[in-house]
């Protein structure tokens, strides 16, 4: 598809206003979440009074540096409902994070939070090429997790025809999508995939497939991954970020004339960067965690909450909003072997510069006395499958591992595997590493 560019008028006005409007806009909403967040949610109030920072000290948008953090740890800390902002009866709806960094965390919204959030996905499948009319699958779960309900609202919002297909059942998402035609799909990335295999299985080309753009997010994947996933759906692939605590799905989302990183819809949301370990704001344009206040939430405000994504702030492109770079990984997915830093996404990268092997791959982590070991299993695409010797099997191995010890920095042990030999992920996020180390408390 060619990339569609927006039509005058096709967008709000704000996604093309000067920073000098963005900021007045941001101020004014920031200094009412705030006081908002500090009148009505006590744990926080508490936090602030602590620190010693009132909401009138509020004067610029820096002057949020000044206020404390909220962390997963608080949500926990006051699990269900002690965080937010107003009474249950004001609650329209519950979502709770899938989990998968530990127990689960709920989140809530009021009417006009559903509103602005279905407004905001509208914009973000916007920015992605759809348009009213288009058919949307929406593969993302349907339930307390936030992505299936949360696409469908903004698909539905922009005028398109919502598929509420849920993840799992992959026959029958290709049946479908084959019967009923849908120019988008929403989907994570490694799900996709499956379904682009469940495609080639049957033997259906690319260009048989009616899809046009796919919309994915929900887990970390790299550039590698995106041109394998356009070659073998024969569409273009755009990142949409989110996650529950903020919002869900469409906090930030790729525009498909740039595809250079999620634009963030900066009038609900303000970033920050902050270094992990010393809390402190970053140079504009440096890597480190990032960090949201929401704008505009009504029931569950976050004031500087500490994603654990690592990435970084890049200037406006398509749009006058910033964006942010590829999420590296969560700080907590980052494994350290043997004194290296690894995120799996690095490993897929390495893996995906291979075109005889496919993405779908697993880190496994085990120690052998004080030893870390990493071994990385992947498969060599469905073409190539049962046909390579064991000289060619080698040879890829050997490439693989001189790539990852000289780009990383780790040594691996590679497993190339036939192709579908890994467990897929039907529904949620895949799972990309094992780690078999004995647990250490
Ligand atoms: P959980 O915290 O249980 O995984 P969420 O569904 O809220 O629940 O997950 C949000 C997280 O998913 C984000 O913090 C981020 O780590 C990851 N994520 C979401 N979208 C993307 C994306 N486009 N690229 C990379 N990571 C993403």
């Amino acid at each position: 598809m060619t990339a569609k560019k927006p039509l005058p008028g096709e967008l709000d006005a704000i996604e093309t206003a000067s920073r000098d409007e963005i900021s007045a806009l941001q101020l004014e909403r920031l200094k009412w979440s705030v006081r908002h967040t500090y009148d009505n949610v006590e744990p926080y109030r508490k936090k602030c009074l602590e620190k010693g920072v009132h909401p009138d000290d509020l004067k610029t948008l820096s002057d949020i540096s000044k206020f404390p953090f909220m962390t997963k740890f608080d949500l926990r800390d006051h699990y269900p409902f002690g965080l937010f902002a107003v009474p249950r009866t004001k609650i329209a709806r519950l979502h709770a994070s899938s989990g998968t960094t530990g127990k689960s965390v709920v989140v809530g919204y009021t009417r006009n939070d559903i509103d602005n959030w279905a407004n905001i996905v509208a914009r973000s499948i916007r920015a992605a090429g759809g348009r009213a009319g288009d058919m949307v699958h929406v593969a993302y779960g349907y339930g307390m997790f936030t992505g299936g309900l949360g696409a469908h609202y903004g698909v539905e919002r922009l005028g398109c025809c919502a598929v509420p297909m849920s993840g799992g059942q992959t026959e029958k998402q290709v049946q479908q999508i084959m019967d009923f035609k849908p120019e988008i799909i929403m989907v994570t990335p490694s799900y996709s995939l499956v379904i682009a295999e469940e495609f080639e299985r049957l033997g259906i080309k690319p260009d048989e497939i009616s899809l046009k753009v796919g919309i994915f997010g929900a887990e970390p994947w790299g550039e590698g991954m995106r041109h394998e996933i356009e070659r073998k759906l024969g569409i273009d692939a755009i990142d949409i970020y989110g996650l529950t605590e903020v919002m869900g799905p469409g906090v930030a989302c790729e525009c498909i004339e740039t595809k250079d990183g999620p634009v963030i819809w900066e009038d609900h949301f303000y970033p920050e960067i902050i270094n992990p370990e010393t809390g402190e704001v970053v140079a504009e344009g440096e890597e480190g965690e990032l960090v949201f206040t929401s704008l505009t939430k009504e029931a569950f405000p976050v004031i500087r909450y500490r994603t654990r994504d690592l990435t970084r702030l890049l200037p406006p492109t398509a749009r006058s909003f910033r964006r942010i770079g590829k999420i590296t990984g969560r700080s907590d997915d980052m494994l350290i072997i043997r004194g290296v830093n690894v995120f799996p996404t690095q490993i897929e990268e390495q893996i995906l510069r291979d075109q005889r092997l496919a993405g779908n791959y697993q880190v496994v982590v085990t120690r052998d006395g004080h030893m870390d070991n990493l071994e990385v299993r992947c498969e060599v695409q469905r073409e190539l499958s049962g046909k390579l010797s064991g000289a060619d099997i080698q040879q890829i191995s050997k490439e693989l591992q001189h790539r990852i010890k000289t780009i990383i920095g780790v040594s691996t042990k590679i497993t190339v595997m036939e192709f579908d030999a890994i467990p897929r992920t039907q529904v949620g996020k895949a799972r990309r590493v094992l780690d078999e180390r004995p647990k250490q408390d």
